[in-house]
């Protein structure tokens, strides 16, 4: 049974039953049974999980916002009875369905899947290996390629020039770990700002060399840029716009080679009672478009 019909209420088992009652006495494939016939009644034989249910549907890559993607974006499903999903669709304006056929299910019951081409906003649907298909509550948004790049055009990549790798955020350093990613680029390589905000602190450190943080307005992240060539020129309190120049690269204080050291910090912000994160993910992310 391949055919995706929409969920009715009788629960899995006991339609897989009626859609076995169904196709005996019609001959057809299984229809989505509007009506639920009370007299076939749960309990024996091999029973299937119950329906799978969506509870929430994230967006995790090429997002407009949390909950809003575009074609190609990756989508987290959560919800209950995920665990044998074998489609996941959105709807087409054509009436057909857009279908990620090798959707992966998470050992936590999660569900990775991608908006297919065609995709529309609507209701994601999930069918599993039992032939149970359920429908969402709740729309999932899927927005226009016009307003992915509007969203990444406020993020800049920090590194405006040629760049590499080095240690990642929690590589061992003495006596703590590292808060940071660090992007290799030759000295004199222009850093630019990540997201509008207001310059934070502009300071020399032993360790940090010369420093920036910027607070990013809107977006609860702060942006910590450590062993600048020279100390920036930006003044703390001033507003700054993604794309600003925020300095060279260098490697004042505790550096070797020419790199900038990155932080993102969540939460409060620096130093303000927020934490840093590993910022890897968002970085190789802006990188990817910047
Ligand atoms: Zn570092």
């Amino acid at each position: 049974m391949t055919e995706e019909v929409p969920h009715n209420p009788v629960r899995g088992a006991a339609r897989r039953r009626l859609a076995v009652v169904a196709a005996i006495a019609v001959g057809a494939p299984v229809l989505a049974a509007g009506a639920a016939s009370a007299q076939v009644s749960p309990g024996g034989g091999t029973s299937a999980p119950g329906d799978p249910e969506v509870t929430s549907i994230q967006c995790l890559t090429r997002c407009i916002d949390g909950t809003t993607g575009v074609v190609k974006s990756k989508i987290r499903l959560l919800g209950t009875d995920l665990a044998n999903t074998k489609v996941v669709s959105l709807p087409r304006s054509d009436g057909a369905r857009a279908k990620d056929k090798e959707p992966i299910v998470k050992p936590n019951g999660n569900v990775i899947a991608r908006v297919r081409k065609g995709a529309v906003t609507g209701a994601v649907r999930v069918a599993d290996t039992f032939g149970q298909v359920k429908d969402s509550d709740y729309s999932f948004t899927v927005g226009t390629k016009e307003q992915l790049l509007e969203v990444q055009q406020q993020f800049r990549f920090p590194v405006k020039g040629p760049h590499t790798y080095g240690d990642g955020f929690g590589a061992p350093r003495a006596g703590h770990s590292h808060q940071g990613i660090d992007i290799f680029a030759k000295c004199g390589t222009p850093l630019i700002v990540t997201h509008t905000g207001v310059v934070k602190a502009n300071a020399y450190q032993g360790s940090a060399g010369n420093y920036v943080v910027i607070d990013g307005q809107g977006v609860k992240q702060d942006y910590m840029y450590a062993h600048l060539m020279r100390p920036s020129s930006l003044r703390k309190g001033q507003p700054v716009t993604t794309g600003d120049l925020v300095g060279k690269v260098g490697e004042t204080g505790n550096a070797s080679g020419c790199h900038l050291h990155f932080e993102i910090w969540g939460g409060k912000g620096w130093y303000t009672g927020g934490s840093p994160f590993d910022p890897e993910k968002l970085v190789r992310y802006w990188d990817s478009y910047s």
